[in-house]
Protein backbone atom coordinates (compact mmCIF):
# COMPACT_ATOMS: atom_id res chain seq x y z
CA UNK A 1 0.00 0.00 0.00
CA UNK A 2 1.19 3.32 -0.90
CA UNK A 3 0.64 7.32 -0.79
CA UNK A 4 2.08 9.81 -3.13
CA UNK A 5 4.76 11.10 -1.08
CA UNK A 6 4.24 15.40 0.32
CA UNK A 7 6.92 17.72 -0.05
CA UNK A 8 5.59 19.76 2.40
CA UNK A 9 5.60 17.09 5.39
CA UNK A 10 9.28 15.67 4.35
CA UNK A 11 8.32 12.39 3.09
CA UNK A 12 11.07 10.47 1.82
CA UNK A 13 9.85 6.90 2.21
CA UNK A 14 12.76 4.10 2.86
CA UNK A 15 13.02 1.69 0.58
CA UNK A 16 16.00 -0.85 1.82
CA UNK A 17 14.82 -3.29 3.87
CA UNK A 18 19.16 -3.23 5.56
CA UNK A 19 18.77 0.05 6.74
CA UNK A 20 15.23 -0.48 8.44
CA UNK A 21 17.08 -3.49 10.49
CA UNK A 22 19.98 -1.50 11.33
CA UNK A 23 17.54 1.31 12.73
CA UNK A 24 15.14 -1.43 14.59
CA UNK A 25 18.26 -3.13 15.92
CA UNK A 26 19.35 -0.04 17.15
CA UNK A 27 16.91 0.31 19.98
CA UNK A 28 17.54 -1.38 23.53
CA UNK A 29 14.42 -0.90 25.65
CA UNK A 30 14.69 -0.52 29.06
CA UNK A 31 12.27 -3.17 31.07
CA UNK A 32 8.56 -1.27 31.47
CA UNK A 33 10.16 1.13 28.66
CA UNK A 34 8.41 2.50 26.21
CA UNK A 35 8.99 2.28 22.42
CA UNK A 36 7.80 5.13 19.56
CA UNK A 37 8.40 5.85 16.31
CA UNK A 38 7.75 9.30 15.46
CA UNK A 39 6.71 9.70 11.42
CA UNK A 40 6.05 5.89 10.76
CA UNK A 41 4.63 7.23 6.70
CA UNK A 42 3.30 3.96 5.57
CA UNK A 43 5.20 1.66 7.89
CA UNK A 44 8.72 0.85 6.59
CA UNK A 45 10.76 0.62 9.93
CA UNK A 46 7.14 -0.20 11.83
CA UNK A 47 6.81 -3.14 10.34
CA UNK A 48 10.36 -4.61 11.76
CA UNK A 49 10.29 -2.33 14.90
CA UNK A 50 6.76 -3.94 16.09
CA UNK A 51 7.67 -7.39 15.24
CA UNK A 52 10.05 -7.19 18.57
CA UNK A 53 8.16 -4.34 20.27
CA UNK A 54 4.24 -5.53 20.06
CA UNK A 55 3.42 -2.63 22.10
CA UNK A 56 4.65 0.23 19.33
CA UNK A 57 3.60 3.29 19.79
CA UNK A 58 3.61 5.90 16.60
CA UNK A 59 2.72 9.32 16.04
CA UNK A 60 2.21 10.64 12.62
CA UNK A 61 0.03 13.58 11.34
CA UNK A 62 -0.60 12.44 8.00
CA UNK A 63 -4.10 10.87 7.68
CA UNK A 64 -2.97 9.27 4.25
CA UNK A 65 -0.68 7.44 6.30
CA UNK A 66 -2.85 6.71 9.34
CA UNK A 67 -5.19 4.92 6.87
CA UNK A 68 -2.49 2.51 5.80
CA UNK A 69 -1.08 2.06 8.86
CA UNK A 70 -4.53 0.98 10.56
CA UNK A 71 -5.09 -1.41 8.00
CA UNK A 72 -1.84 -3.00 8.07
CA UNK A 73 -1.06 -3.26 11.63
CA UNK A 74 -4.56 -3.13 13.33
CA UNK A 75 -3.36 -3.36 17.01
CA UNK A 76 -0.66 -0.77 16.21
CA UNK A 77 -1.60 2.22 18.44
CA UNK A 78 -1.07 5.55 16.57
CA UNK A 79 -1.38 8.83 17.55
CA UNK A 80 -2.99 11.27 14.98
CA UNK A 81 -1.03 14.32 15.99
CA UNK A 82 2.00 16.95 15.28
CA UNK A 83 4.85 15.55 16.88
CA UNK A 84 6.36 18.78 18.07
CA UNK A 85 3.02 19.56 20.22
CA UNK A 86 3.86 16.41 21.80
CA UNK A 87 3.25 15.61 25.63
CA UNK A 88 6.52 12.96 26.14
CA UNK A 89 5.35 12.44 29.99
CA UNK A 90 2.35 11.03 28.31
CA UNK A 91 4.59 8.20 27.02
CA UNK A 92 6.64 7.61 29.84
CA UNK A 93 6.60 5.11 32.77
CA UNK A 94 6.27 6.01 36.59
CA UNK A 95 10.48 5.69 36.52
CA UNK A 96 11.91 8.14 34.21
CA UNK A 97 14.65 7.67 31.52
CA UNK A 98 11.61 4.97 30.30
CA UNK A 99 11.30 6.27 26.44
CA UNK A 100 13.21 4.78 23.69
CA UNK A 101 12.12 7.04 20.01
CA UNK A 102 12.86 6.31 16.81
CA UNK A 103 12.03 7.91 13.34
CA UNK A 104 13.15 8.44 10.09
CA UNK A 105 12.60 11.95 10.71
CA UNK A 106 10.92 14.83 9.14
CA UNK A 107 13.71 16.92 8.17
CA UNK A 108 12.35 20.34 7.67
CA UNK A 109 11.81 20.16 11.43
CA UNK A 110 14.87 17.59 12.40
CA UNK A 111 16.24 20.47 15.12
CA UNK A 112 12.58 21.23 17.00
CA UNK A 113 12.23 17.23 17.14
CA UNK A 114 15.86 17.12 18.60
CA UNK A 115 15.34 20.24 21.36
CA UNK A 116 11.41 18.93 22.20
CA UNK A 117 13.53 15.67 23.28
CA UNK A 118 15.85 17.04 24.66
CA UNK A 119 13.73 19.70 26.86
CA UNK A 120 12.31 16.64 28.10
CA UNK A 121 15.63 14.29 28.32
CA UNK A 122 14.80 12.84 31.94
CA UNK A 123 12.27 11.07 30.00
CA UNK A 124 14.31 9.33 27.86
CA UNK A 125 16.46 6.31 27.78
CA UNK A 126 17.24 6.74 23.87
CA UNK A 127 16.54 8.23 20.42
CA UNK A 128 17.79 6.90 17.23
CA UNK A 129 17.23 9.33 14.33
CA UNK A 130 17.53 9.59 10.67
CA UNK A 131 18.41 13.01 10.04
CA UNK A 132 20.32 15.41 7.20
CA UNK A 133 24.20 13.67 7.46
CA UNK A 134 25.12 17.84 7.87
CA UNK A 135 23.17 17.81 10.63
CA UNK A 136 24.36 14.49 12.54
CA UNK A 137 27.84 15.59 11.79
CA UNK A 138 26.66 18.86 13.97
CA UNK A 139 25.54 16.91 16.82
CA UNK A 140 28.94 15.02 16.93
CA UNK A 141 31.90 17.77 16.08
CA UNK A 142 34.58 18.22 18.53
CA UNK A 143 35.89 21.28 19.83
CA UNK A 144 38.04 23.22 16.95
CA UNK A 145 36.15 21.44 14.19
CA UNK A 146 34.01 23.60 11.62
CA UNK A 147 31.04 21.94 11.98
CA UNK A 148 30.95 22.69 15.72
CA UNK A 149 28.55 24.92 16.97
CA UNK A 150 25.14 25.83 19.28
CA UNK A 151 23.87 22.31 18.70
CA UNK A 152 26.83 20.41 18.95
CA UNK A 153 27.65 22.10 22.33
CA UNK A 154 23.77 21.46 24.08
CA UNK A 155 23.46 18.06 22.77
CA UNK A 156 26.94 16.41 23.70
CA UNK A 157 25.97 18.46 27.34
CA UNK A 158 22.49 17.16 27.67
CA UNK A 159 23.43 13.61 25.82
CA UNK A 160 25.89 11.16 25.04
CA UNK A 161 25.50 11.07 20.93
CA UNK A 162 26.53 8.43 19.01
CA UNK A 163 26.94 8.17 14.83
CA UNK A 164 25.75 5.01 13.88
CA UNK A 165 26.02 4.60 10.39
CA UNK A 166 25.68 6.89 6.80
CA UNK A 167 22.78 5.88 4.44
CA UNK A 168 22.59 6.94 0.82
CA UNK A 169 20.17 9.02 -0.87
CA UNK A 170 19.08 6.14 -3.22
CA UNK A 171 17.61 4.02 -0.63
CA UNK A 172 14.73 6.67 -0.37
CA UNK A 173 11.72 7.01 -2.45
CA UNK A 174 11.49 9.90 -3.35
CA UNK A 175 15.41 10.54 -2.98
CA UNK A 176 16.93 13.36 -1.15
CA UNK A 177 19.20 15.90 -2.38
CA UNK A 178 21.49 15.32 1.00
CA UNK A 179 23.02 12.46 2.40
CA UNK A 180 21.69 10.82 5.51
CA UNK A 181 22.95 9.18 8.67
CA UNK A 182 21.49 7.70 11.92
CA UNK A 183 22.16 9.04 15.16
CA UNK A 184 21.85 7.30 18.49
CA UNK A 185 21.48 9.84 21.31
CA UNK A 186 21.82 7.38 24.80
CA UNK A 187 20.48 9.95 27.60
CA UNK A 188 23.10 8.49 30.57
CA UNK A 189 24.80 11.84 31.22
CA UNK A 190 24.96 13.09 34.53
CA UNK A 191 22.68 15.98 35.34
CA UNK A 192 23.78 19.34 33.82
CA UNK A 193 25.71 21.37 36.79
CA UNK A 194 24.57 24.59 35.94
CA UNK A 195 20.76 26.26 34.58
CA UNK A 196 19.95 25.00 31.32
CA UNK A 197 18.74 28.51 29.80
CA UNK A 198 21.75 30.24 31.41
CA UNK A 199 24.01 27.74 29.40
CA UNK A 200 22.05 28.22 26.39
CA UNK A 201 22.06 31.85 26.64
CA UNK A 202 25.77 31.91 27.00
CA UNK A 203 26.40 29.15 24.25
CA UNK A 204 24.52 31.60 21.60
CA UNK A 205 26.07 34.98 22.20
CA UNK A 206 29.32 33.01 21.90
CA UNK A 207 28.47 31.16 19.06
CA UNK A 208 26.50 34.12 16.91
CA UNK A 209 30.08 36.22 16.77
CA UNK A 210 31.92 32.87 16.33
CA UNK A 211 35.08 35.13 14.85
CA UNK A 212 35.09 37.72 17.45
CA UNK A 213 37.16 36.28 20.86
CA UNK A 214 35.00 35.01 23.43
CA UNK A 215 35.82 38.07 25.80
CA UNK A 216 34.33 40.21 22.92
CA UNK A 217 31.49 38.38 21.70
CA UNK A 218 30.27 37.89 25.54
CA UNK A 219 30.74 40.90 26.62
CA UNK A 220 27.12 42.17 27.06
CA UNK A 221 27.13 39.51 29.62
CA UNK A 222 30.04 40.02 31.25
CA UNK A 223 29.29 43.43 31.46
CA UNK A 224 25.65 42.94 33.12
CA UNK A 225 26.75 39.64 35.14
CA UNK A 226 30.08 40.82 37.03
CA UNK A 227 30.01 44.98 37.13
CA UNK A 228 33.05 44.47 39.25
CA UNK A 229 36.07 45.14 36.78
CA UNK A 230 38.72 43.13 38.62
CA UNK A 231 36.48 40.46 38.77
CA UNK A 232 35.63 40.57 35.33
CA UNK A 233 39.07 40.62 34.54
CA UNK A 234 39.88 37.40 36.78
CA UNK A 235 37.17 35.88 34.91
CA UNK A 236 38.71 36.89 31.38
CA UNK A 237 41.71 35.38 32.59
CA UNK A 238 40.77 31.87 34.10
CA UNK A 239 38.79 30.73 31.21
CA UNK A 240 41.08 32.20 28.81
CA UNK A 241 38.53 34.28 26.75
CA UNK A 242 41.00 35.80 24.93
CA UNK A 243 40.04 32.43 22.73
CA UNK A 244 37.19 31.99 20.38
CA UNK A 245 33.73 29.88 20.90
CA UNK A 246 34.90 27.29 18.29
CA UNK A 247 37.83 25.59 20.17
CA UNK A 248 35.74 25.85 24.09
CA UNK A 249 34.78 22.12 24.96
CA UNK A 250 31.43 21.81 25.99
CA UNK A 251 32.15 21.21 29.68
CA UNK A 252 34.11 24.84 29.79
CA UNK A 253 30.97 26.29 28.58
CA UNK A 254 29.31 24.81 31.95
CA UNK A 255 32.25 26.10 34.36
CA UNK A 256 31.98 29.50 32.25
CA UNK A 257 28.20 29.48 32.75
CA UNK A 258 28.43 28.82 36.58
CA UNK A 259 31.09 31.59 36.98
CA UNK A 260 28.46 34.34 35.59
CA UNK A 261 25.55 33.05 37.00
CA UNK A 262 26.35 31.76 39.95
N1 LIG B 1 9.08 6.16 8.61
C1 LIG B 1 8.72 6.27 7.21
C2 LIG B 1 9.82 5.66 6.38
O1 LIG B 1 10.95 5.57 6.88
O2 LIG B 1 9.55 5.31 5.24
C3 LIG B 1 8.47 7.74 6.81
C4 LIG B 1 9.55 8.72 7.13
S1 LIG B 1 9.31 10.30 6.39
C5 LIG B 1 10.98 10.84 6.26
C6 LIG B 1 8.74 11.34 7.71
C7 LIG B 1 7.36 11.04 8.25
O3 LIG B 1 7.05 12.02 9.26
C8 LIG B 1 6.23 11.11 7.25
O4 LIG B 1 5.40 10.00 7.39
C9 LIG B 1 5.45 12.39 7.60
O5 LIG B 1 4.08 12.35 7.28
C10 LIG B 1 5.70 12.46 9.10
N2 LIG B 1 5.59 13.82 9.63
C11 LIG B 1 5.91 14.99 9.02
N3 LIG B 1 5.70 16.03 9.83
C12 LIG B 1 5.23 15.51 11.00
C13 LIG B 1 4.83 16.09 12.23
N4 LIG B 1 4.88 17.42 12.43
N5 LIG B 1 4.38 15.28 13.21
C14 LIG B 1 4.34 13.93 13.03
N6 LIG B 1 4.72 13.33 11.89
C15 LIG B 1 5.16 14.10 10.88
Amino acid sequence: MSITPKKSLGQHFLTDGNIVRKIAGAVHRVPHGRVVEIGPGTGAVTRELIQQHPDLEVIEIDPRAIEVLKREFPTLKIHHQDVLETQWEGFGSESNASISVVGNLPYYITSPILFSVLDRRELFHEAIFMMQKEVADRLIAPPGSKTYGILSVQTQLLCRPEYLFTVSRHVFNPKPNVESAVVKLNFDQPPLDCELNALKTVVRTAFNQRRKTLSNALKPILKKQIPDDEHREKIIRDFDLSRRAEVLAPAEFVGLTRALFS
